[in-house]
């Protein structure tokens, strides 16, 4: 870490070096991407997705200071265990398009030692401008949490339209950029059928995506929001039965998506 970097809301430039707020940092993680991937919790969440499970990422505010140069230091111990998986470096959140420039640059600097790169995102990106457009040309993999197709329905769950994600996703498809898509199946929000076929509508005629990863609503992230004196949303809600489940990858399936859980 260095030392004497002045508090910045969303850090950007500090000298000639880039200046990261994050959340947390996970070495050997297995689920955020292909192999195993050293995983960039980035801090700062414009989102407030009712059953979010890291809370404690959504402050501005929070969080520690990196430099791309501290964070590329951190990483590269593990660069053989990356490599052997055919993993590498995911940054996720909270929300990483906030902090564009600084995954642009740290993303750059990873593959100039050779590793993977993989941005997990809500895609809430507001312009398209040289730093978006260098976070996307350097991540190997985008994974693209889509929240919901219906833009009434993603405002109830998550708080903001869906237009920026959806757009963001085109935009994708447009350059032929690698990409995955997650969908998280919440009981009572995102499990209406019609719905699914909405998105798979959406998604079906994007050759760029590979898969779609369907996840089970859990709420293993409660004790966050409580550790914070917070209610949690959605207190009592239990994850989909596996028959839901089934019928709604049933549904992907038939538009030829490749969907795994
Ligand atoms: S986008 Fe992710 S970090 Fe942000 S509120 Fe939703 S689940 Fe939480």
């Amino acid at each position: 870490m260095s030392n004497n970097i002045p508090v910045l809301n969303i850090p950007k430039y500090h000298a000639d070096e880039l200046i990261g707020r994050v959340h947390s940092i996970e070495s050997f993680g297995t689920v955020d991407g292909p192999g195993t991937r050293f995983v960039v919790f980035l801090q700062g969440c414009l989102f407030r997705c009712k059953y979010c499970h890291n809370r404690d990422t959504w402050d501005l505010d929070g969080g520690e200071l990196y430099t791309v140069t501290d964070m590329v230091e951190q990483i590269l111990p593990y660069a053989k265990f990356m490599d052997a998986s055919g993993g590498g470096v995911t940054v996720t959140g909270g929300e990483p398009v906030l902090q564009a420039a600084y995954v642009g640059l740290l993303f750059q600097k990873l593959k100039e030692h050779g590793i993977h790169t993989c941005l997990d995102t809500n895609g809430y990106v507001g312009v398209y401008n040289e730093e978006t457009n260098k976070m996307i040309e350097q991540s190997d993999l985008i994974m693209v949490d889509i929240k919901h197709i219906d833009d009434k329905k993603h405002h109830q769950l998550v708080g903001v339209s869906n237009h920026r994600t959806l757009r963001f996703a085109q935009h994708l498809a447009d350059i032929d950029k690698k990409a995955r898509v997650r969908y998280v199946v919440v009981p009572g929000y995102s499990d209406d059928l019609d719905d699914v076929h909405g998105l798979a509508q959406f998604l079906a005629p994007m050759s760029n995506v590979e898969n779609l990863e369907l996840l089970p609503y859990h709420n293993l992230g409660t004790h966050k929001w409580k550790a914070l004196g917070l209610e949690y949303p959605l207190e009592g809600l239990q994850p989909p039965p596996k028959e839901k489940m089934d019928d709604i990858q049933a549904v992907f399936e038939s538009y030829g998506i490749k969907t795994i859980r």
